[in-house]
Protein backbone atom coordinates (compact mmCIF):
# COMPACT_ATOMS: atom_id res chain seq x y z
CA UNK A 1 0.00 0.00 0.00
CA UNK A 2 1.16 3.67 -0.88
CA UNK A 3 2.35 5.32 2.71
CA UNK A 4 2.16 9.43 1.57
CA UNK A 5 5.12 11.37 3.16
CA UNK A 6 3.50 13.51 6.46
CA UNK A 7 3.82 17.35 5.81
CA UNK A 8 5.37 18.21 9.12
CA UNK A 9 5.94 21.92 10.09
CA UNK A 10 8.37 23.24 12.47
CA UNK A 11 7.75 24.54 16.03
CA UNK A 12 9.14 27.99 14.74
CA UNK A 13 6.93 28.54 11.33
CA UNK A 14 3.94 27.05 13.59
CA UNK A 15 4.57 29.32 16.62
CA UNK A 16 4.18 32.53 13.62
CA UNK A 17 1.25 30.88 12.59
CA UNK A 18 -0.19 30.90 15.74
CA UNK A 19 0.64 34.43 16.26
CA UNK A 20 -0.64 35.27 12.62
CA UNK A 21 -4.12 33.49 13.50
CA UNK A 22 -4.77 33.99 16.81
CA UNK A 23 -7.09 37.03 16.22
CA UNK A 24 -8.37 35.30 12.82
CA UNK A 25 -12.06 34.37 12.95
CA UNK A 26 -12.64 30.02 12.96
CA UNK A 27 -13.24 29.91 9.61
CA UNK A 28 -10.05 31.72 8.59
CA UNK A 29 -8.35 28.98 10.41
CA UNK A 30 -10.41 25.96 9.14
CA UNK A 31 -9.51 27.56 5.12
CA UNK A 32 -6.30 27.62 5.83
CA UNK A 33 -5.81 24.34 7.16
CA UNK A 34 -7.68 22.84 4.49
CA UNK A 35 -6.25 24.55 1.87
CA UNK A 36 -2.52 24.17 3.81
CA UNK A 37 -2.60 20.73 3.71
CA UNK A 38 -5.87 19.35 1.18
CA UNK A 39 -8.93 18.11 2.55
CA UNK A 40 -8.06 14.43 2.47
CA UNK A 41 -4.93 14.93 4.86
CA UNK A 42 -7.03 17.32 7.16
CA UNK A 43 -9.86 15.95 9.74
CA UNK A 44 -12.20 17.04 11.96
CA UNK A 45 -12.54 14.91 15.39
CA UNK A 46 -15.52 15.14 17.39
CA UNK A 47 -18.34 13.82 19.66
CA UNK A 48 -20.73 15.99 18.62
CA UNK A 49 -20.45 18.32 21.15
CA UNK A 50 -21.75 22.05 20.42
CA UNK A 51 -18.32 23.18 19.84
CA UNK A 52 -17.44 20.35 16.95
CA UNK A 53 -20.92 20.80 15.43
CA UNK A 54 -20.02 23.94 14.93
CA UNK A 55 -17.16 23.62 13.23
CA UNK A 56 -18.10 20.90 11.03
CA UNK A 57 -20.76 23.30 9.49
CA UNK A 58 -17.90 26.00 8.99
CA UNK A 59 -15.61 23.47 7.17
CA UNK A 60 -18.74 22.24 5.52
CA UNK A 61 -19.25 26.28 3.99
CA UNK A 62 -15.71 25.96 2.72
CA UNK A 63 -15.08 22.27 1.27
CA UNK A 64 -18.12 19.75 0.99
CA UNK A 65 -15.88 16.31 1.32
CA UNK A 66 -14.29 17.79 4.80
CA UNK A 67 -13.49 14.47 6.96
CA UNK A 68 -15.93 14.27 10.16
CA UNK A 69 -14.06 11.31 12.70
CA UNK A 70 -15.67 9.73 15.34
CA UNK A 71 -14.79 7.66 18.43
CA UNK A 72 -17.16 4.91 19.58
CA UNK A 73 -15.93 3.46 22.40
CA UNK A 74 -18.09 1.39 23.06
CA UNK A 75 -19.73 2.88 26.28
CA UNK A 76 -22.01 5.35 24.35
CA UNK A 77 -25.43 6.50 24.64
CA UNK A 78 -27.90 5.63 21.76
CA UNK A 79 -28.29 9.54 21.08
CA UNK A 80 -24.65 9.53 20.21
CA UNK A 81 -25.40 7.12 17.23
CA UNK A 82 -28.83 9.30 16.45
CA UNK A 83 -26.67 12.38 15.84
CA UNK A 84 -23.85 10.75 14.00
CA UNK A 85 -26.85 10.01 11.44
CA UNK A 86 -28.47 13.50 11.75
CA UNK A 87 -25.12 14.73 10.38
CA UNK A 88 -24.59 12.28 7.69
CA UNK A 89 -28.41 13.06 6.50
CA UNK A 90 -28.07 17.07 6.84
CA UNK A 91 -24.72 17.52 5.44
CA UNK A 92 -24.30 14.73 3.15
CA UNK A 93 -21.46 13.25 4.45
CA UNK A 94 -19.53 10.29 5.71
CA UNK A 95 -18.49 9.71 9.57
CA UNK A 96 -15.65 7.90 9.91
CA UNK A 97 -16.06 5.96 13.66
CA UNK A 98 -13.36 4.43 14.92
CA UNK A 99 -13.75 1.68 17.71
CA UNK A 100 -11.25 0.00 20.39
CA UNK A 101 -8.99 -2.78 19.03
CA UNK A 102 -11.59 -5.89 20.24
CA UNK A 103 -8.52 -7.60 21.92
CA UNK A 104 -7.74 -5.03 24.30
CA UNK A 105 -11.18 -4.35 25.44
CA UNK A 106 -11.29 -7.94 26.27
CA UNK A 107 -8.23 -8.45 27.55
CA UNK A 108 -8.75 -4.97 29.75
CA UNK A 109 -12.22 -6.31 31.15
CA UNK A 110 -11.63 -9.85 31.68
CA UNK A 111 -8.35 -8.44 34.04
CA UNK A 112 -10.89 -5.43 35.58
CA UNK A 113 -14.42 -5.94 34.87
CA UNK A 114 -16.51 -3.87 32.46
CA UNK A 115 -16.46 -0.84 35.43
CA UNK A 116 -13.08 -0.59 36.01
CA UNK A 117 -13.28 3.04 35.66
CA UNK A 118 -15.02 3.47 38.86
CA UNK A 119 -12.11 1.39 40.83
CA UNK A 120 -9.62 4.42 40.56
CA UNK A 121 -8.21 7.13 38.26
CA UNK A 122 -5.72 4.95 36.89
CA UNK A 123 -8.36 2.55 35.96
CA UNK A 124 -10.24 5.21 34.37
CA UNK A 125 -7.61 6.46 32.61
CA UNK A 126 -6.71 2.70 31.48
CA UNK A 127 -10.16 2.74 29.83
CA UNK A 128 -9.94 6.04 28.25
CA UNK A 129 -6.73 4.99 26.82
CA UNK A 130 -7.96 2.21 25.57
CA UNK A 131 -10.94 2.84 24.46
CA UNK A 132 -10.55 6.75 23.44
CA UNK A 133 -6.66 7.55 23.06
CA UNK A 134 -5.48 4.69 20.95
CA UNK A 135 -8.50 4.87 17.96
CA UNK A 136 -7.78 8.51 18.08
CA UNK A 137 -4.21 7.56 17.88
CA UNK A 138 -5.51 5.67 14.64
CA UNK A 139 -7.07 7.80 13.32
CA UNK A 140 -5.06 10.63 12.68
CA UNK A 141 -2.67 8.00 11.04
CA UNK A 142 -3.31 9.29 7.93
CA UNK A 143 -4.05 12.71 8.84
CA UNK A 144 -1.64 15.86 8.39
CA UNK A 145 -3.87 17.89 10.49
CA UNK A 146 -6.98 17.62 12.67
CA UNK A 147 -8.98 20.24 14.18
CA UNK A 148 -10.87 20.23 17.54
CA UNK A 149 -14.11 22.11 19.09
CA UNK A 150 -11.57 22.95 21.92
CA UNK A 151 -12.04 25.84 24.02
CA UNK A 152 -9.79 28.50 26.29
CA UNK A 153 -12.78 28.70 28.95
CA UNK A 154 -13.58 25.13 29.26
CA UNK A 155 -11.01 24.25 31.54
CA UNK A 156 -7.70 24.75 33.15
CA UNK A 157 -5.53 22.00 31.46
CA UNK A 158 -7.33 24.30 28.31
CA UNK A 159 -6.20 27.63 29.08
CA UNK A 160 -3.26 28.12 27.22
CA UNK A 161 -4.43 26.03 23.64
CA UNK A 162 -3.24 28.05 20.92
CA UNK A 163 -5.32 28.07 17.12
CA UNK A 164 -2.61 26.47 15.56
CA UNK A 165 -0.37 23.71 17.15
CA UNK A 166 2.10 21.51 16.91
CA UNK A 167 1.04 18.43 18.39
CA UNK A 168 4.17 16.61 19.90
CA UNK A 169 2.06 13.69 21.45
CA UNK A 170 1.19 12.57 17.64
CA UNK A 171 4.09 12.36 15.84
CA UNK A 172 4.56 16.32 15.13
CA UNK A 173 1.18 17.07 12.94
CA UNK A 174 -0.28 20.10 13.05
CA UNK A 175 -3.93 20.83 15.24
CA UNK A 176 -5.99 23.25 15.20
CA UNK A 177 -8.43 24.33 17.76
CA UNK A 178 -10.37 27.49 15.56
CA UNK A 179 -12.78 28.08 18.50
CA UNK A 180 -10.28 28.45 20.94
CA UNK A 181 -11.13 32.12 22.22
CA UNK A 182 -14.81 31.50 21.54
CA UNK A 183 -17.67 31.17 24.72
CA UNK A 184 -19.77 28.55 24.66
CA UNK A 185 -22.87 31.45 23.93
CA UNK A 186 -21.20 32.37 20.68
CA UNK A 187 -21.20 28.51 20.17
CA UNK A 188 -24.91 27.97 20.77
CA UNK A 189 -25.47 31.64 18.61
CA UNK A 190 -23.49 30.02 15.94
CA UNK A 191 -26.00 26.78 15.51
CA UNK A 192 -28.49 28.48 16.05
CA UNK A 193 -27.94 30.82 13.24
CA UNK A 194 -27.51 28.14 11.13
CA UNK A 195 -29.58 25.47 12.11
CA UNK A 196 -27.00 22.97 13.01
CA UNK A 197 -28.39 19.80 14.00
CA UNK A 198 -27.88 20.01 18.02
CA UNK A 199 -26.81 16.95 20.31
CA UNK A 200 -30.08 15.65 21.79
CA UNK A 201 -28.86 15.28 25.35
CA UNK A 202 -28.39 19.14 25.92
CA UNK A 203 -32.13 19.33 26.20
CA UNK A 204 -31.98 16.73 29.31
CA UNK A 205 -29.08 19.17 30.90
CA UNK A 206 -25.84 17.41 29.47
CA UNK A 207 -23.22 20.00 29.36
CA UNK A 208 -20.16 17.88 28.58
CA UNK A 209 -20.86 14.63 26.51
CA UNK A 210 -18.83 11.32 26.37
CA UNK A 211 -19.67 7.70 27.77
CA UNK A 212 -22.64 6.81 29.21
CA UNK A 213 -21.84 5.59 32.70
CA UNK A 214 -19.07 8.69 32.75
CA UNK A 215 -21.18 11.52 32.47
CA UNK A 216 -24.00 13.30 34.09
CA UNK A 217 -25.94 16.47 33.64
CA UNK A 218 -24.52 19.81 35.27
CA UNK A 219 -26.82 22.49 36.99
CA UNK A 220 -26.82 25.71 35.89
CA UNK A 221 -23.91 27.53 35.93
CA UNK A 222 -21.73 24.84 36.83
CA UNK A 223 -18.61 23.82 34.59
CA UNK A 224 -19.19 21.86 31.77
CA UNK A 225 -16.50 19.11 32.65
CA UNK A 226 -17.97 19.00 36.15
CA UNK A 227 -20.40 16.44 34.67
CA UNK A 228 -17.41 14.24 33.68
CA UNK A 229 -16.05 11.55 36.42
CA UNK A 230 -17.97 13.35 39.03
CA UNK A 231 -16.84 10.80 41.52
CA UNK A 232 -12.83 11.52 41.32
CA UNK A 233 -11.34 14.05 43.24
CA UNK A 234 -7.80 15.52 42.24
CA UNK A 235 -8.17 14.51 39.07
CA UNK A 236 -7.90 16.23 35.45
CA UNK A 237 -11.43 16.03 33.66
CA UNK A 238 -9.09 14.76 30.70
CA UNK A 239 -9.07 11.37 28.70
CA UNK A 240 -5.96 11.91 27.28
CA UNK A 241 -7.44 12.56 23.62
CA UNK A 242 -5.91 16.30 23.92
CA UNK A 243 -2.69 15.88 25.78
CA UNK A 244 -0.96 13.07 27.42
CA UNK A 245 -1.36 12.01 31.01
CA UNK A 246 0.89 10.12 32.56
CA UNK A 247 0.30 8.86 35.83
CA UNK A 248 2.51 6.10 36.13
CA UNK A 249 -0.29 3.68 37.10
CA UNK A 250 -2.03 2.77 33.72
CA UNK A 251 0.95 2.76 31.51
CA UNK A 252 2.43 -0.68 32.11
CA UNK A 253 -1.32 -1.79 32.21
CA UNK A 254 -1.36 -0.67 28.62
CA UNK A 255 1.58 -2.45 27.50
CA UNK A 256 0.51 -5.61 29.26
CA UNK A 257 -2.53 -5.72 27.51
CA UNK A 258 -1.61 -4.79 23.86
CA UNK A 259 1.82 -6.92 24.23
CA UNK A 260 5.12 -6.15 23.44
CA UNK A 261 4.29 -5.10 20.11
CA UNK A 262 2.36 -2.03 21.83
CA UNK A 263 -0.42 -1.93 19.03
CA UNK A 264 -1.90 1.32 19.01
FE1 LIG B 1 -14.11 4.32 29.73
FE2 LIG B 1 -15.53 6.21 30.96
FE3 LIG B 1 -13.30 6.85 29.60
FE4 LIG B 1 -15.54 6.08 28.36
S1 LIG B 1 -15.22 7.95 29.56
S2 LIG B 1 -13.52 5.41 27.86
S3 LIG B 1 -16.32 4.47 29.75
S4 LIG B 1 -13.47 5.60 31.47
Amino acid sequence: MLTLERELLDDLEVGELAVEYDPRDPEEVLEWAIRRFGVERFGIITSFQADGCALIDMAHQIHRKVRVITIDTGRMPQEQYDIIDDFRARYGIEVEVFSPDTEAVETMTRRHGVNLFRQSVEKRMLCCHVRKVLPLNRALRDLDCWATGLRRDQWATRANIRKIELDHDHGGIVKINPLADWTEEEVWDYLREYHVPIHPLYAQGFNSLGCLPCTRPVAEGEPSRNGRWWWESNAPKECGMHCSIETGGFEHEVAAILGNGHRN
